[in-house]
């Protein structure tokens, strides 16, 4: 790739040549197997257009097969398993990602296109899940409580049962570890259903499990569309919890298909965060590490800061500073060591990243950086797309209000906190989001009166392992990591006992 006037590049030298494309299987009851009537799709490489495998198009008669595989394995051995086993079981799985940590960051980068140091990170980062739950998973108990009814009353927490955990392909195996490892250290049985498109480390998750010692059908692991596969597990009578993170529409589906036998759903959805930033912050920093917070996986993280709200005294110096850092933005081969923002997942997504940039030009934003794709050798056979700024946005723009799932940001001034904290609140979604300021109680009212699940201050972190994460309003329901989500995956059980 040669280096594009707007966006630092990387070289050409990293486009690799097509390996043959791979067979792989589903995991079902243990076993590595085909879909039943034989169909099979093919998976991409979005960086480069190749097929790098022939994945089973599973339907809902193999929905049918690992649903039974799992409702077996539940009341199995699995069911006598102490919740220490589990938790070491849990940690032999963690030192497993660890050791095979190389081979799931390639397959993972090659198959949704992000860069290759980030895929690392993604894979160590399910490592310590894994890690974390293995410890949590013989520290999750009931109570005893004062009832007025002379007695003694406690609580049990028990396992659900089966959940199918359906994962989007932004993050495919860091989505499948949030589920998987409160769902085992609880001790229910999985049937975990990964996106279309990135399918392969969920696969390699899966045989991972049976590496680790869970008992055949404890994980199970089906590929093949949303609209079949992903609705007959949501729908299904043998499936007591639906785990899913996605699009706000799919969760909304989800609900409606798993209404059928009143299941437990857990919903991780969409987001349109804000990067609110005051005049007396820290603007430098905030300009140097904020491009990441909305670039990073070329825009399609549910947490994005896809909106800077910033104090309209210092919104021209904001501009300049931002568009400065993220012409430093490294654009270009995921398997590229210095690549910071790789592929888009696929030219389905760019067109559909293209026509909201064609929006916002429409709408009558400024486009400050990028929108349209890099220019040069070895950028033509992918799905790239420059960093893009928007500025003098308006709340009411589509760009300022959708997610838009890509590497886009809309910029808009605002006049006092009051503004500042409706602006943030002026989307349907509540996921998370960033304030900067030096003013310590500002940063207090402004975190409170934000409607998010996540908010960082000075910073922009959204997810830690030990702490709760998920969404307000539309963005989801219920909370995903540290030991809340222990509370996804157990039914409480309260006993009393009359003591006369
Ligand atoms: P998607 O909703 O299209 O697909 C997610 C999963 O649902 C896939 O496995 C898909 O096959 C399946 N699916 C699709 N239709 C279905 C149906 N009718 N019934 C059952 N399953 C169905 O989402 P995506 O495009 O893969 O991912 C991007 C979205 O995920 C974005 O909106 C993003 O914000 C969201 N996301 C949210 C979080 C979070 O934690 N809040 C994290 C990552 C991604």
């Amino acid at each position: 790739m040669t280096t594009n006037a707007q966006t630092a590049t990387t070289g050409a030298e990293a486009t690799p040549a097509p390996a043959a494309a791979r067979d792989v299987k589903m995991i079902i009851g243990g076993e590595q197997v085909d879909a039943l009537d034989g169909q099979t799709f093919e998976v991409l490489d979005p960086a480069h257009g190749h097929v790098i495998a022939r994945v089973p198009l599973g339907g809902r008669v193999d929905v049918d097969r690992a649903v039974a595989a799992a409702q077996k394995a539940f009341e199995g051995p699995w069911s006598t398993w102490s919740a220490a086993k589990r938790g070491r079981t849990l940690q032999k799985y963690a030192d497993l990602v660890k050791r095979n940590q190389e081979e799931l960051a390639q397959l993972e980068s090659q198959n949704v296109g992000k860069p290759i140091k980030s895929a690392r990170g993604e894979a160590f980062a399910v490592s310590l899940v894994f890690e974390y739950y293995a410890g949590a998973a013989n520290k999750h108990f009931g109570e005893t409580i004062p009832t007025s009814k002379a007695g003694f009353d406690f609580t049990l927490r028990e396992p659900i049962g089966v959940c199918g955990l359906i994962v989007p392909w932004n993050f495919p195996m860091n989505m499948a570890s949030w589920k998987l490892g409160p769902a085992l250290a609880a001790g229910n049985t999985c049937v975990l259903k990964p996106a279309s498109a990135t399918p392969l480390t969920a696969i390699r998750l899966g045989e991972l499990a049976l590496e680790a010692g869970f008992p055949p059908g404890v994980v199970n692991v089906i590929t093949g569309p949303g609209g079949s596969a992903g609705a007959a597990l949501a729908a299904h009578p043998g499936v007591g919890k639906i785990a899913f993170t996605g699009e706000t529409t799919t969760g909304q589906e989800i609900m409606r298909l798993a209404s059928g036998t009143v299941k437990n759903v857990s919903l991780e959805l969409g987001g349109k965060s804000p990067n609110i930033v005051f005049a007396d912050a820290d603007l430098e920093r905030m300009a140097a590490e904020s491009p990441y917070a909305v670039f990073d996986n070329a825009g399609q993280d549910c947490c994005a800061r896809s909106r800077i709200l910033v104090e309209r005294s210092v919104h021209e110096r904001v501009v300049e500073l931002f568009a400065e850092a993220t012409r430093k933005v490294v654009v270009g081969d995921p398997l590229d060591e210095k690549t910071q923002v790789g592929s888009l997942v696929s030219q389905k997504q760019r067109e559909r990243v293209l026509d909201y940039i064609r929006v916002g030009r429409e709408e009558g934003a400024d486009l400050v950086e990028g929108g349209r794709p890099p220019e040069g050798h070895g950028y033509e056979s992918g799905a790239y797309l420059l960093p893009t700024i928007f500025d003098h946005c308006r709340a009411d723009m589509r760009i300022a209000r959708e997610e838009i799932f890509g590497p886009v940001v809309a910029i808009i001034p605002f006049d006092s906190e009051d503004e500042a904290v409706r602006l943030a609140n002026s989307t349907p979604y509540g996921l998370s989001g960033s304030i900067w300021t030096r003013d310590v109680g500002r940063a207090i009212r402004v975190a409170k009166g934000v409607k998010s699940g996540t908010l960082s201050i000075n910073s922009n972190a959204s997810v830690h392992t030990e702490a709760p994460f998920g969404g307000y309003k539309m963005s989801g329901v219920g909370r995903e990591l540290g030991m809340h989500a222990l509370d996804l995956y157990t039914e409480t059980k309260n006993v009393f006992l009359d003591l006369t």
